[in-house]
């Protein structure tokens, strides 16, 4: 396969990502992430509203999540929206009110004949892709296939990505703080006898919020299994799913690096210094080239391993992790 190109910009010079961008078809739609409630390190909105301010009549879109915040309903992830200066455009909630607003669309993948999408994703003939490249709890990392893959996801995408992840609770280092129990969005765990947490796996959703919150890292997913290979792989079927039928562009700003994702509702440290903007019409080129700048930056990030989002992006067509990096 033929070597994607893949623009730096640094973060000074974004003017200069407008003479990279392409003709879009309208209507287009930016797909962002509009930040959690407590999250500070999410990509701003100034950033965001440079790039709308390059093309014609944007649409900010966005999916709910499935995890108890303002963002899992349309309304009040509309108002953090705005609260986090997200007011130079309209703003669209392509699964609706509650996320349940879904539409078919068929891929070959390994995992999915079938996947479930924000319903409004219809309507867009073009779509441009900003993501703020971070580490994921689950994903490794999140740049622009974890944009595409879950955040295009209905509630029911969303499931079928996660729904196999199976999280468990060290009873021994439990220390029965009872944390997970209050942040778990759909009640599924609860105090055993002994006071230690105990998940019920026939209500868990897979969503990771107790392995975020736990204070003495006592929720894990067990390795040794195939669980978190195979929901990046998941990942990539879904991204994969977001971009048929339709032009895609991508731009990933390297900036903010934090071990976990914008979805976190606290302040995180920095893993990395700030490093630029990467502009590309490849979604796997453009985060391979991410996670490479990232990873030589900093050595910990090397830890946030999201490979085979790349490697199954690569091989159901989704693009080429062979890039050639131009300096713009
Ligand atoms: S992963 Fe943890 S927080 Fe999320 S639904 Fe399952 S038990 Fe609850
Ligand atoms: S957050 Fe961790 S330590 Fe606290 S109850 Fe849950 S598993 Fe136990």
């Amino acid at each position: 396969m033929q070597k994607a190109e893949v623009y730096f910009v640094k973060l000074n010079e974004l003017n200069k990502i407008k003479s990279l961008l392409p003709e879009f078809t309208a209507p287009l739609g930016i797909k962002v992430h509009f930040g959690e409630e407590g999250n500070i390190t999410y990509l701003p909105s100034s950033y965001v509203k440079k790039m709308a301010g390059m093309v014609k009549n944007p649409t900010l879109v966005e999916c709910n999540v499935l995890y108890r915040s303002p963002r899992s309903k349309a309304r009040t992830h509309r108002e953090l929206a705005l609260k986090h200066g997200f007011n130079f455009a309209p703003i669209d909630f392509l699964d609706g009110e509650s996320g349940d607003g879904a539409m078919e669309v068929k891929i070959s993948g390994e995992h999915f004949k079938i996947c479930y999408l924000g319903k409004g994703l219809a309507k867009y003939k073009s779509l441009l892709v900003v993501s703020h490249f971070k580490g994921h709890i689950t994903a490794g990392f999140g740049g622009a296939i974890k944009n595409l893959g879950m955040g295009l996801a209905s509630r029911r995408g969303k499931l079928a990505q996660h729904a196999f992840i199976k999280h468990r609770v060290n009873s021994e280092k439990c220390i029965g703080c009872g944390l997970c129990i209050t942040n778990c969005p759909v009640e599924a765990i609860a105090f055993a006898g002994n006071q230690k947490a105990k998940i019920n796996q026939a209500i868990c959703i897979s969503c990771s919020k107790c392995i975020a919150v736990c204070p003495v890292q006592a929720i894990a997913i067990p390795w040794g299994r195939d669980d978190l290979k195979t929901f990046r792989e998941r990942l990539a079927e879904y991204a994969l799913a977001g971009t048929q039928g339709r032009q895609c562009f991508y731009i990933n700003f390297l900036m903010n690096i934090t071990e976990g994702c914008d979805c976190a509702g606290e302040e995180m440290e920095l893993m990395t210094d700030d490093i630029g903007i990467l502009v590309s019409a490849d979604p796997v080129a453009i985060d391979q080239a991410s996670y490479d700048l990232v990873a030589k930056q900093g050595e910990e990030f090397k830890k946030q391993n999201g490979d085979a989002q790349l490697e199954h992006g690569e091989k159901i067509g989704l693009g080429t992790r062979e890039y050639e990096l131009i300096d713009v």
